[in-house]
């Protein structure tokens, strides 16, 4: 659905993409994250079709954004991370507004405005303005605004920013939908365990390039991430789970974090073997923070 080849982008005084190059699958959600000023936003501008790229290639749905801008455009959705909103508008006009210029056909308008109003749970505020709503009403409303014409690609810079407890998992509860409806979804975002609940990939870009060189996965229903514990430090830790025929992500004298298989009579094996041989397991369980891990030990890499 989205294909980057070889992309480096540059502002005048300033190269800020060296040569990225990634797909993201269909249907799927992938989280963008990285330090701050690594090439996150401009990515996204990228991939919006609003910046043409300086050498390389982006395709969105099989259109290069350079030669396909206005095509793009209709197929895809983007919540800049800062964007104003009309306040004087209530949020009907600014949906209204929003579908015109995404070239709905004027018959469609109201059937689509109400059923992005109804996504974003603001179906009860039409009415009201949108300068008079709280922030996340109004980052709800600027959702509402870049999927009212049904996008294929939907890109959030941030989309979470200044959002409460329950607005976060709203978010992450309308995102997952948006998905099961059939869109493909990149989220930037530096709350990791917020991206834990909704994102099944991560492109991690540091200094203009995507560290690991390509989207790293980060969640697999079957073979999840479990993180085992032991009380007494053993060099061998690694290598004998390595040597079990274990997926080991990273492991040190008293950590190791494994992709392994969900069935309960494996994980009890490999549990046996190890007290047997002697390690002092003192915990063994999922890991909850895959992304967090994940992200970490990429960075890590680049540094080290
Ligand atoms: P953050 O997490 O802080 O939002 P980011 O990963 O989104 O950062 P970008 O905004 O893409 O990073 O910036 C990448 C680099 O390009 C930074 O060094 C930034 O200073 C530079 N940059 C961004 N916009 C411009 C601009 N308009 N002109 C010149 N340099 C820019």
């Amino acid at each position: 659905m989205i294909e980057v080849r070889d992309l480096v982008y540059e502002y005048p005084a300033k190269r800020a993409l060296e040569g990225v190059s990634l797909v993201v699958p269909p249907q799927t959600i992938v989280a963008l994250v990285g330090p701050n000023g690594a090439g996150k936003t401009t990515l996204l501008r990228c991939l919006a079709a609003l910046e043409p790229p300086y050498s390389g290639v982006v395709t969105i749905d099989g259109l290069d954004t350079r030669e396909h801008p206005r095509e793009i455009h209709t197929r895809l959705g983007y919540l800049p991370d800062f964007y104003g909103l009309y306040d004087e508008l209530t949020v009907r006009r600014c949906l209204t507004y929003a579908a015109w210029s995404h070239g709905i056909v004027v018959t469609a308008v109201e059937g689509a405005i109400a059923k992005a109003a109804e996504r974003v749970g603001l179906s009860d505020r039409m009415e009201s303005k949108a300068g008079e709503l709280s922030r996340g009403l109004r980052q709800r409303l600027g959702i509402g605004q870049a999927i009212v014409h049904e996008p294929k690609v939907l890109l959030l810079d941030e989309p979470a920013a200044g959002l409460d407890p329950q607005a976060r998992r709203d978010l992450s509860v309308l995102l997952l939908s948006l998905r099961e409806a059939g869109m493909t979804l990149v989220v930037s975002s530096h709350i990791l365990a917020e991206l834990e609940d909704y994102c099944s990939e991560m492109i991690i870009i540091e200094n203009g390039r995507v560290a690991g060189g390509r989207p790293i996965k980060v969640k697999d229903v079957d073979r999840p991430r479990y993180l085992i514990e032991i009380a007494t430090a053993r060099s061998d830790f690694g290598k004998f789970l390595k040597d079990a025929g274990v997926d080991v992500v990273e492991a040190d004298e008293h950590h190791a974090l494994i992709i392994h298989t969900r069935n309960a009579a494996a994980r009890a094996k490999l549990l046996h073997d190890l007290v047997t041989a002697g390690f002092e397991v003192s915990s063994f369980g999922e890991s909850s923070k895959a992304l967090e891990e994940t992200y970490f030990s990429q960075i890590g890499k680049r540094t080290a």
